[in-house]
């Protein structure tokens, strides 16, 4: 096989790249996993590209993370349907929509409870770590209207049934 030329197979799938789930075993701060039926394949990852280009997928009712950095996204959907949270927006998105993720902006794709949502993201090659939101921020989008019922609902504080 010329890996310079890797054929598609079905199903969003590449001869020669690796499909990675993620465990769901990391909480936020309201204690639900912070992403959910969702895998990545890393499709280009050459040091002289200086980038990325990796194809996530989240199955029917998925969800990526919740999270802002210091580097930059391009995203741009590839399958299904789903809604993105961007900042203090949240949107609906669908194929060949084109997402620009700036700088320490919060960001989180969701499939439809009914579709799939895959999208591909380039990303810089050497790049920061992930935040997270605490439970004071997670709450401030909360309290956000355009926000709140896009986000999972809050649990009760604890001693409340
Ligand atoms: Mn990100």
């Amino acid at each position: 096989m010329n890996p310079k030329i890797r054929p598609s197979t079905p199903d969003f799938r590449w001869d020669g790249v690796g499909v990675h789930p993620y465990k769901e075993d990391q909480l936020d701060a309201a204690g639900s996993p912070v992403f959910r039926a969702i895998t990545r394949q890393t499709l280009f990852s050459e040091p002289a590209l200086g980038c990325e280009l990796r194809y996530f997928e989240m199955a029917a009712g998925g969800y990526s993370t919740l999270e802002r950095h210091e580097h930059s996204h391009a995203v741009m959907i590839f399958r299904g349907h789903g809604k993105c949270l961007l900042g203090g927006e949240v949107r609906d998105v669908g194929p060949h929509d084109l997402i620009t993720i700036p700088a320490w902006t919060w960001h989180q794709f969701r499939a439809e409870a009914d579709a799939p949502l895959g999208f591909l993201c380039m990303v810089n090659a050497q790049r920061d770590k992930p935040q997270l939101p605490n439970a004071v921020e997670l709450a401030a989008m909360q309290a956000n209207p355009a926000l709140a019922e896009f986000l999972a609902p809050l649990p009760n504080p604890p001693g409340t049934p």
